[in-house]
């Protein structure tokens, strides 16, 4: 709205409503309602001993007042391409739960700010199931904080899921970095693979080849830090 890209004629403050504020950590999964601010995913102590990598990758988003007022579900409905909680919600495996149905991750996110949601559709909840281990780690824009790169990392029983995001239009997964670190959970064999950069983005703050090559750097210290 502050840049003019919506002026809407009325709005609905969501994040009062009680059900859409809960965090909820059971055996294999945690559900967050949408309405949660970041800080509050940052400071639960349950989640960060379930997902580290979810709390801590809430811990760095933007800054004190963005954090209070941010919620997870905006971030997801909203689908900045440089956000991180795409990459957290694509690399986990989560689902977004709608007041109509179900969305898996790899379903939701369709492209630059473009998601499967209708447009009259409220995300109610988002899904994780917890993971063996995981981390995040973003180059972040100075500025903003956004991600200039941001890699989630998350390594389950049957494999790795690796989500990046703020190298192209929209959140993607790495298929050279999951063949390569399901293999070899390290960070040698993420710094090992080379990306692509063809379909990544330049712009005034980096270049294509330059994002191509953080990607695999950034991985290897997001496998650093999930392995502790
Ligand atoms: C200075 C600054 C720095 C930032 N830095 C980062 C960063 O480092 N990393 C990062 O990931 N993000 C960053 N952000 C984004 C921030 O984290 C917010 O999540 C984002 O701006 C969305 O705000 P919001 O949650 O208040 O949603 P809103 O602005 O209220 O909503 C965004 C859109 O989503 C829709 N919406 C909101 N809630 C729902 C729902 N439950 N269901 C369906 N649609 C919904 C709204 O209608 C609107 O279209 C930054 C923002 C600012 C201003």
């Amino acid at each position: 709205m502050r840049l003019r890209l919506a002026q809407p004629s009325a709005l609905i403050d969501v994040t009062r409503i009680a059900a859409m504020k809960t965090i909820r950590v059971d055996a294999g999964i945690v559900t967050i309602g949408a309405a949660v601010c970041h800080a509050d995913v940052a400071q639960h102590a349950d989640l960060a001993r379930a997902i580290p990598g979810l709390s801590g990758l809430a811990a760095h988003i933007g800054d004190r007042q963005v954090r209070a007022l941010g919620t997870i579900g905006g971030s997801l409905a909203n689908d900045d391409p440089a956000a991180c909680y795409p990459a957290a919600v694509l690399a986990l495996g989560g689902t977004v739960v709608t007041d109509r149905r179900r969305i898996a991750a790899g379903d939701f996110f369709v492209g630059m700010y473009e998601t499967a949601l209708a447009p009259d559709e409220l995300i109610t909840a988002i899904e994780f199931p917890v993971p063996e281990r995981s981390a995040y780690e973003k180059f972040r824009n100075p500025a903003s904080h956004f991600a200039l790169v941001g890699i989630y990392v998350a390594k389950f029983a049957d494999g790795v899921r690796v989500a990046v995001t703020g190298a192209a239009s929209s959140v993607f997964r790495c298929a050279e970095l999951e063949a390569a670190l399901s293999a070899d959970f390290s960070q040698t064999a993420a710094r090992a693979v080379t990306v692509s950069a063809a379909t990544l983005n330049t712009d005034m703050h980096a270049s294509a080849d330059y994002r191509a090559h953080l990607i695999p750097v950034l991985a290897g210290r997001a496998v650093a830090t999930a392995n502790g």
